[in-house]
């Protein structure tokens, strides 16, 4: 190879790469605005935002099944009785109303 050649080959390997950087750059803003369409808004943060209100909504959701499941199975085994279970819950939404005492926060 020349040392014409070897520099047109420098060249296009940085304009290459250059390239496959915008490309990349261009793949995220694409997905962002994709995003954006999805919540119906024009606004990137909004939709940054509604992506994590909804993540947290799923994992509530998964959560509640889960205890849920598991309460009814320490229901039927015994374990513990209904009324155990709606007083801790109750105890729990009361701490929550309220917030942490000065004893100091258990959550
Ligand atoms: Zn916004």
């Amino acid at each position: 190879m020349s040392e014409a050649q070897a520099v047109l080959v420098a060249v296009l390997q940085d304009q290459l790469a250059e390239a496959r950087a915008e490309i990349e750059w261009l793949r995220a803003a694409l997905s962002e605005l994709e995003n954006s369409l999805t919540w119906h808004t024009t606004c990137l943060n909004c939709a940054s935002l509604l992506d994590r209100s909804y993540d947290d909504y799923v994992r509530a959701e998964k959560a509640e099944a889960r205890l849920a499941a598991i309460r009814e199975f320490a229901e039927k085994c015994g374990y513990i009785t209904h009324d155990q279970v709606e007083g801790v819950l109750g105890a729990r939404a009361a701490l929550r109303d309220t917030g942490p005492t000065e004893e100091g926060a258990s959550t």
